[in-house]
């Protein structure tokens, strides 16, 4: 397993991204002018950690697997099945 530590930058404004992490750095950034609240400042924190776990875990997937893995992992709690 790779070295887990990471940082998390916020920062006040930004352009695009909600939040990006770089695995190369094990860098997060999050952009407080893209966010409503506080509680979605948080979520998109936990998105960018996630990306992060996937990444030292050794896991082989594409930007978009990740995506959907990350979007399954929200709605577990909510889901019917
Ligand atoms: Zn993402």
């Amino acid at each position: 397993m790779e070295d887990s530590k990471i940082s998390v930058d916020i920062r006040v404004v930004g352009d695009g991204n909600r939040g990006i992490y770089y695995p190369d750095t094990q860098r997060v950034i999050v952009y407080l002018n893209k966010h409503e609240s506080y509680d979605d400042l948080l979520k998109s924190v936990n998105h960018e950690l996630i990306h992060h776990c996937i990444n030292i875990c050794g896991e082989t997937m594409d930007e978009d697997q990740e995506e959907k893995c990350i979007f399954c992992m929200s709605w577990a709690d909510h889901s019917l099945i």
